[in-house]
């Protein structure tokens, strides 16, 4: 049932030196989006790699947003995986706003800045699902690699559970938190509180608070 391989017309890889090292670039494309696999260190055939499968979000990756944690996240993934000596981080296009795209993401915003909306509500206030990100793409490059567990940054449970029934062994999830700041405790606190993400540094920020009961 598991999708079998990545045809050779579907993908290309080569070395590309970044400000962390030399990684290996691994272009595939899956499910109408072209996605990138980049490799560090040895991989394939070991277990508990270190893996990130990171949502595409270009304002956060690319133009460093702080409403959201994921441009963060991107670079302590790649340190992590350039500090373990190994690892994979998965970038994962058409991902935009938990799916619903770009222009639609910018929408949302517009609604959570004028009416106090949280990033759920104001997807669903367009008529748009919350969540609709597939991470097929993630488990078949898992598997061209052949990679044979992971270890998973991430700090949502239920991403270990789409890997899995992706037929990817998932060793064990390693958390990814960001500091809470003022601009992303919005978006972080209805992770945790509305997607079940575990996120202990949004409580830490909160008892800070002075203010806290008001929010
Ligand atoms: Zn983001």
């Amino acid at each position: 049932m598991h999708e079998q391989a990545i045809s050779h017309e579907d993908v290309a890889e080569s070395d590309l030196v970044t400000r962390r090292g030399t990684f290996r670039a691994v272009a595939f494309r899956a499910d109408g989006h072209e996605h990138m696999a980049m490799v560090y260190g040895k991989t394939r055939m070991r277990e508990n790699v270190l893996v990130r499968v990171h949502s595409e979000c270009m304002t956060g990756d690319i133009f460093g947003a702080m409403r959201c944690e994921c441009g963060e996240q991107l670079d302590a993934a790649l340190d992590a995986i350039v500090r373990e000596g190994s690892g994979i981080l998965i970038y994962l296009r058409g991902h935009e706003g938990r799916g619903i795209g770009l222009v639609e993401k910018v929408r949302t915003h517009v609604l959570q800045d004028e009416q106090g909306m949280d990033t759920l509500d104001s997807a669903t206030a367009l008529g748009l699902p919350v969540d609709t990100r597939d991470y097929g793409p993630a488990a078949l490059v898992l598997r061209h690699l052949r990679v044979r567990s992971v270890r998973l940054m991430s700090n949502n449970p239920d991403k270990i559970e789409a890997l899995e029934s992706n037929g990817i062994a998932v060793a064990a999830r390693v958390p990814l938190l960001m500091p809470a700041n003022d601009h992303n405790i919005g978006y972080l606190t209805a992770k945790r509180d509305r997607l079940g993400h575990d996120l202990p540094q949004v409580d830490v920020f909160e008892s800070d608070l002075p203010h806290a009961v008001d929010r």
